[in-house]
């Protein structure tokens, strides 16, 4: 078992893997899944382990509940409960905390690097073979990666946020796609009640401090305010009476309206609830550049704030980028796929032995929107797919996305719920909204929490709110 013949001295990390390695994985045939996403996650707990070699790649050793990010952003939940361990399932699965860099489609190889800290005894040109035991290297030392073979490939490495390079975005504003995000962002909303209550400073900057403001109506964006107005009103307004009259929350889009995927009578209800809530919304705004604590907007200029959160789409990931093998849509955001969710290669023609599901990819001719339940149903689908293929059995029928409906929270334990599907079929809910449809709100995410430990405290944090308020220590 030797992973570099060159290598005379085996280092510490290689004899780490060599731990980890198992003769009789590599009997079976490996799978490898990129990312621990909606998809790629979905795909891990639907795969028969026993009969598959499985790999899973990616940086976080989670998976993100990402529809209760704006809930634990504003202590509403507590973080642990919007995710899950990638390692539930070790042994039977190896995973490795790293990111994807680059695919050798041609020799099935994955290019990786390590997503933890640099490791303190290994030398910069040490580079392993993860899981094979081949002998040689796969990429001469240009810092410490490791390659991983697969058979068969899922890609399900999701999007980045879309800033369109507008300058200051990326360094100044907070985005709302992981737990990390959403503890940053919490501790930043405790910070600017703390700051703004020290005695030194004046009325102006007091109010400066704490106006919040959104930028994307879509709808984490809409979530996201009426989470914090919620927060705002009861906890802040209890326990910083003075400061939280001074606060304010102001939702930016570019658009004419907000929540451009529901219909006009539900996005009419929720901005005149949010509204009448206190929180301003600027659509057909344009924001132009971002700096520490000022926002330009081209319509108002200068905008002082306390915190900025930014959501305004899906920019395509890096590893997809870089992929130049097979057909992307118009945006270049993700790949393009068969109804079976095989990759296309760039003659059309689909390559038996890569799916591509989630923000990532698409199917051609038939796009469905970049959300949890189609890469949640499509991972499912592949799941199936990929356990009727271990066994060589035919799986032929195509995906088929079945419309659950949209739902979002708009504050104050109201939401909104579409299933345009159900309208044309005339079926019941098939729009709601207020409180009716805040309770199909909670009680989807409750019905979608994944394992048992929090489906218990998903509701018991829910409960403790409602009976104690937000905890709203910062530490
Ligand atoms: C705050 C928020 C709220 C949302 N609410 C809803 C909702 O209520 N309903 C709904 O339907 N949708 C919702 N969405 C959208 C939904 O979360 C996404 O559509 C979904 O996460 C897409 O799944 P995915 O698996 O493609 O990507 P993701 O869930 O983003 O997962 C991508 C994974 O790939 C990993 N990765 C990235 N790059 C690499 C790499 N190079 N190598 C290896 N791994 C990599 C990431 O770390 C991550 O684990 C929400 C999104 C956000 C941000």
């Amino acid at each position: 078992m030797i992973l570099r013949s060159s290598f005379t001295k085996i280092t510490q990390v290689e004899r780490v893997v060599r731990h980890f390695s198992s003769t009789t994985r590599r009997e079976r045939e490996r799978l490898v899944i990129l990312g621990s996403g909606w998809g790629g996650y979905e795909v891990l707990r639907k795969i028969d382990k026993k009969r598959w070699n499985v790999t899973m790649v990616s940086p976080n050793n989670y998976f993100n509940f990402t529809p209760l990010l704006a809930g634990c952003a504003t202590g509403t939940l507590e973080f642990r409960c919007a995710i899950e361990p990638v390692r539930r399932f070790a042994p039977r699965v190896n995973a490795y905390s790293a990111w994807c860099d680059s695919i050798d489609f041609k020799n099935k190889v994955l290019h990786c690097m390590p997503a933890t800290p640099p490791f303190p005894h290994a030398s910069p040109s040490d580079t392993f073979n993860a899981i094979n035991e081949d002998k040689e290297a796969q990429r001469p030392g240009d810092g410490p990666s490791f390659t991983v073979r697969y058979d068969k490939l899922v890609i399900a490495v999701g999007a980045y946020s879309q800033t369109f390079n507008i300058p200051g975005v990326k360094e100044h504003a907070h985005f709302l796609k992981d737990v990390r995000d959403a503890r940053a962002i919490r501790s930043r909303i405790y910070e600017c009640f703390e700051q703004a209550n020290q005695p030194v400073l004046s009325d102006i900057q007091r109010r400066n401090l704490l106006n919040f403001c959104v930028v994307g109506g879509g709808p984490t964006g809409v979530e996201f305010a009426a989470e914090l107005h919620d927060l705002l009103h009861a906890e802040m307004a209890r326990h910083y009476p003075n400061l939280a009259r001074l606060s304010k929350i102001t939702l930016y889009d570019v658009a004419p309206s907000i929540l451009g995927m529901f219909d006009e009578g539900l996005v009419k209800y929720t901005e005149n609830s949010l509204k009448r809530e206190g929180i301003s919304i600027l659509t057909s705004h344009h924001v132009e550049k971002v700096e520490a604590g000022k926002l330009f907007v081209k319509e108002q200029g200068e905008v002082p704030f306390g915190l900025l959160v930014w959501s305004t789409g899906l920019a395509p990931n890096p590893l997809i980028n870089s992929i130049t093998e097979f057909k992307k849509d118009r945006s270049q955001r993700s790949i393009l796929t068969d109804a079976h969710l095989n990759v296309l290669k760039l003659d059309g023609t689909p390559n038996p032995d890569i799916w591509a599901i989630g923000d990532s990819a698409t199917i051609e001719d038939a796009p469905l929107p970049a959300t949890a339940q189609v890469a949640n149903q499509k991972a499912k689908y592949l799941g199936k797919k990929l356990n009727k293929i271990v066994k060589d059995q035919e799986h032929k029928e195509p995906f088929a996305f079945h419309n659950q409906g949209s739902l979002a929270y708009i504050g104050n334990w109201k939401a909104i719920y579409e299933r345009p599907e159900g309208k044309e079929k005339g079926q019941p809910f098939s729009q709601e909204y207020g409180r009716v449809a805040w309770l199909l709100w909670r009680s989807a995410y409750f019905t979608m929490t994944l394992s048992v430990r929090n489906k218990i405290l998903v509701p018991f944090y829910w409960f403790l709110t409602w009976i104690f308020g937000r905890d709203i220590t910062r530490f």
